[in-house]
Parts: C-alpha cells; sequence; structure tokens
C-alpha cells in the first residue's frame, strides 16, 4: 500500500459530527485511515478504564464502526503501544498526515507528546485538535495570567468566547485502496465475562444514535424545567448526556447549540438554557483544573488536607459500595450505581459526603470506586467532584458542610420514590420513615416486612455523632497545620 494516505487516530471522540480531526483530514483529500487503539502500554494511575467505562466503549466502538461503513470507510482496530502502532501503521499505509483531536489527562498528554516526535521524526505532519471543549484549558487566564480557582469568573472568561457552529458529518470518507488489518471489536475483550451488565443494557444506548436521540429527547421538553428538576433524583430532569461526552459521541458544541435551537434562544445569550449549559462550562472547569494541577488526580489541591486523619475502615467501606449504611438515599445512591453505571449528581454529592464526612473515608477510596462503576468516569470531572465534596479541591464546598442524609433525602425525593425504586425492601415504609426507617415504631415497620438489620441494615453511623466527629477532625488537621 504506497498511495499516501491520512491517519486520524480516533480516542475520545467516538463521532464524524462536529469532528476537527476528521474535518481536517477531510482537506488532503486523500485516503484517510480511521484508526481506534486499545493502549497497553501507559501506566499511571487510572490509565486503565473501570469495567463500566469498558462497557461502553465497546458499544460506542461498535457504532462508530457502523458510521464509517456508512461513509464508504472503516475503524482499523489495533492495540499496544499506540507510538509504535502508529508508526507502523503509518509506514504500512505511506500516509503522510495524523490528526487526532486532543485529550487533557496528565498520562494521555505526556504519552501523546512522545507519539508526536516519533511520528514527526518519521516524516510525518501531526496536527492535533480541541474536539471536546468549550475553551481549552491554556486558552483561559486570569488577569495575573494563572489557572482559575474559582468557578465563577472562570465561567465569565468562558462566556467571553462565542461556542463555534458545530462543523458538518461528512458523507463520505476517501477510502485507501487496501486496508491495513485490524483486530475484530471481540478481540479487546471489553465486555465482562460475568454478565452483570443487564441493568446497562435496560439504562442506555450507547453510540452516536443513542446519544443524538437523547440530546433531542431533552432538548426538546426537560431542558425547560432543568433548573427545578434538576435536583430530583426521583425525576428525569437531567440530560444523562456525561457518558456520551466523555467518549465524545456528541461534542459540548454541539449541546449548546442544539439545545439554543430547541428553545429557540440566541446561543450567546442563552435564558432558559443557561443553567444547564452553565454545567458544561463547569466540565470545562475541570478539565481546566485537571490540565493545570494534574497532581490532584490523587492528592488534595489544598495541601493541608494531606494532614487529615482519614480512617480506612474496610468493613464500612465495602457497606457503603454495596449500598447497605442503613441511610436510604444514600444506599439508593450505590445501588443505582451498581445497577446501571450512573448515579444522579445530588445524590453523588450526598453519598461522597457521607463516605468522607459521616465515615472518615479518604475522598480517592471513593473516587476509586466511582472510577470503577461509572459509566461515564472521567478523571477531570471525578476528581473535581470528589475534591470538591470534600473540600479540598479548588472552590469546594466547605469541608465543615456536612450533607445530612436524612433532609436531603426529604428535601430532594420528598415521596421517597428514587429511594422505592433502588430499595424494594422499604418500598411498603410510609414516606414519614422512607429516610428514617430507623424512626419507625414497630407497629410500621412489622406490616412494611421490614426487620431492622435483617432485611435492612441499622444506620452505620449516628449521623449526628458522626457529625461531631468530621469536625473535631477537621480541627486536629488545622492544628497541625499550625504547628
Ligand atoms: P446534566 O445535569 O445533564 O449536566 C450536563 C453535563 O454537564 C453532564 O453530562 C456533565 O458532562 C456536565 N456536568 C454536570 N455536572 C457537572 C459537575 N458537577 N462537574 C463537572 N461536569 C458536570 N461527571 C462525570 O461526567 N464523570 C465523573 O466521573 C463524575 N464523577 C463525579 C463524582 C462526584 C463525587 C460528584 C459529586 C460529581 C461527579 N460528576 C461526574 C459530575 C456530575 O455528577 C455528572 O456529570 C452528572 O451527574 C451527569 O449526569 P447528566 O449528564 O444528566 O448531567
Amino acid at each position: 500500500m504506497t498511495s499516501p494516505s491520512v491517519i486520524v487516530w480516533f480516542r475520545q471522540d467516538l463521532r464524524l459530527a462536529d469532528n476537527p480531526a476528521v474535518q481536517a483530514a477531510l482537506v488532503h483529500k486523500l485516503p484517510i485511515i480511521p484508526v481506534f487503539i486499545e493502549d497497553t502500554e501507559t501506566k499511571a494511575p487510572y490509565s486503565n478504564g473501570g469495567g463500566a467505562t469498558r462497557w461502553w466503549l465497546h458499544h460506542s466502538l461498535a457504532q462508530l464502526a457502523k458510521d464509517l461503513e456508512a461513509c464508504g470507510s472503516r475503524l482499523i482496530l489495533k492495540r499496544g503501544s499506540p507510538r509504535k502502532v502508529l508508526v507502523d501503521l503509518a509506514a504500512e499505509a505511506g500516509a503522510q498526515f495524523l490528526h487526532w483531536n486532543r485529550c487533557y489527562e496528565p498520562h494521555v498528554i505526556s504519552r501523546d507528546t512522545e507519539v508526536k516526535q516519533s511520528l514527526v521524526k518519521q516524516g510525518l505532519q501531526v496536527s492535533s485538535h480541541n474536539g471536546s471543549l468549550l475553551c481549552e484549558p491554556w486558552e483561559i487566564q486570569t488577569k495575573t495570567g494563572g489557572p482559575y480557582q474559582v468557578f465563577t469568573p472562570f465561567s465569565r472568561a468562558v462566556r467571553e468566547h462565542p461556542v463555534p457552529v458545530p462543523l458538518p458529518a461528512p458523507r463520505k470518507l476517501p477510502a485507501p485502496e487496501e486496508w491495513p488489518s485490524s483486530l475484530k471489536l471481540e478481540e479487546f475483550r471489553l465486555l465482562p465475562r460475568i454478565k452483570w451488565d443487564a441493568g446497562f443494557y435496560e439504562a442506555w444506548t450507547p453510540g452516536t444514535t443513542g446519544a443524538q436521540r437523547e440530546l433531542k429527547r431533552f432538548a426538546k421538553s426537560a431542558v425547560r424545567d432543568y433548573k427545578i428538576d434538576r435536583d430530583r433524583p426521583d425525576h428525569h430532569g437531567t440530560s444523562r448526556l456525561s457518558s456520551c461526552l466523555h467518549f465524545g459521541e456528541l461534542s459540548p458544541r454541539q449541546i449548546w447549540h442544539e439545545v439554543c435551537a430547541a428553545l429557540g434562544e440566541d446561543p450567546e445569550r442563552p435564558q432558559v438554557a443557561e443553567p444547564y449549559l452553565r454545567q458544561l462550562i463547569w466540565r470545562d472547569f475541570g478539565h481546566h483544573l485537571l490540565y493545570h494541577f494534574p497532581q490532584t488526580v490523587t492528592t488534595p489541591l489544598r495541601e493541608d488536607f494531606a494532614r487529615f486523619p482519614w480512617k480506612n475502615n474496610s468493613a464500612n467501606l465495602r457497606a457503603w459500595q454495596r449500598g447497605l449504611t442503613g441511610f436510604p438515599i444514600v444506599d439508593a445512591g450505590m445501588r443505582e450505581l451498581w445497577h446501571t453505571g450512573w448515579m444522579h449528581n445530588r445524590v453523588r454529592m450526598i453519598a461522597a459526603s457521607f463516605l468522607i464526612k459521616d465515615l472518615l473515608i479518604p475522598w480517592q477510596a471513593g473516587a476509586d470506586w466511582f472510577w470503577d462503576t461509572l459509566v461515564d468516569a472521567d478523571l477531570a470531572n471525578n476528581t473535581l467532584g470528589w475534591q470538591w465534596v470534600a473540600g479540598c479541591g479548588a472552590d469546594a464546598a466547605p469541608y465543615f458542610r456536612i450533607f445530612n442524609p436524612v433532609t436531603q433525602g426529604t428535601k430532594f425525593d420528598p415521596e421517597g420514590a428514587y429511594v422505592r425504586r433502588w430499595i424494594p425492601e422499604l418500598e411498603q415504609l410510609p414516606e414519614k420513615f422512607i429516610h428514617a426507617p430507623w424512626e419507625a415504631p414497630a407497629e410500621i415497620l412489622k406490616p412494611a416486612g421490614i426487620k431492622l438489620g435483617s432485611t435492612y441494615p441499622r444506620p452505620l453511623v449516628d449521623h449526628n455523632e458522626a457529625r461531631k466527629s468530621a469536625l473535631e477532625a477537621l480541627q486536629s488537621m488545622k492544628n497541625k497545620s499550625a504547628e
């Protein structure tokens, strides 16, 4: 295969529409070789996707392959060291150009820098593009030229950049005369061997077709009530597009413009869409922080938190993971996560706060569990979320603000519908006690079929006592820092 060609390396941009790397490749008017590489070489914290994201990736790649076939192309699958794979592929395919869309995880940045150096040495022109953020981390700076650590001014700075209109999807991609060899998708072994994923199939349709359908559903109706509904785990009030964004089945620009168009709003001055679009800016903020403070993946941004007296209690961690803490809103969230690979944002905050502040378990243990179990596990957003709840990150909730799982449950799941959905053993409990079953008298528990400590656990801690302990731990950290 000697005629010149262009390689497009797909990574977290598993779509053809609004894909700057694909558009840039088309400009060369040469055959295009789309490739996805399973990276088996890069070793760094969180360089391996968890079981849930691997499940998603399998289906998303299958859809991308179909989308490419519809354009007269193919998805070439390779495994190994991306540097070596691309060097070999470029030689085999006579490639002169390579395009990819940038990722911002610290280990990916180092890897891509090496890949680029090797390929440039080989005589290729390598170009990277912004396919997944509204603004790249280096485009936005404070007045003193540093990174932002506070969301509101960051968000104002992002809003100064108009959101570009999404690029069209190509109808046809020029194919080479002869295709390079490819693995079969099954050879990646992304799907679980033990079938724990039945609930995932009920909840999700990974890939661009499912992503577009969800976006249309949300933009047509739910976005209007987002401001009120976004905190209600018992409603279907958020977009549920986080995995589509993580894998790049949709770009934030596509979402931004689709939502504004559906509401008939000016993308530069959205009003009804504003509270929702703000969340896309939070996503950019997470990437901004990850890029500028890569150490935060494992260590707190606020260094004094390195002295926090955590308790590594594996039995309590296990109870939290399995949704057996005895606090219904926490347990419902952890079971929703296990069953579907997703958890509502409000419940993520409540469950994370419970782990960190009621159980005093390090936030990193929670981040690890989410990494393994979330279909939308994303290094930027997960790090941001955990450090935010722990109070040790940028613009974080102060540590002393401790969520009360009972009042949070009562406020955001007032009828207990969410709890009943995920904890069937509490289904018959009246609304009054649904968020605090231990307060229900025996004559209520018995007919509801509940035996505390047997059918459903007693609370793992007394929240008021746990709150006091958390505040004492905070004080002891402050004292140590002052020494
Ligand atoms: P919507 O409310 O519809 O928001 C739209 C999009 O905006 C989301 O898809 C997401 O990309 C982005 N977004 C929303 N909220 C946030 C936020 N707080 N921070 C950053 N971006 C946001 N999100 C992930 O995508 N991956 C994670 O691994 C992740 N881990 C988290 C861990 C904790 C402890 C917490 C508190 C939050 C975490 N989040 C994470 C953020 C948030 O919970 C999810 O993005 C959101 O629940 C996804 O649902 P949705 O698509 O319906 O969100």
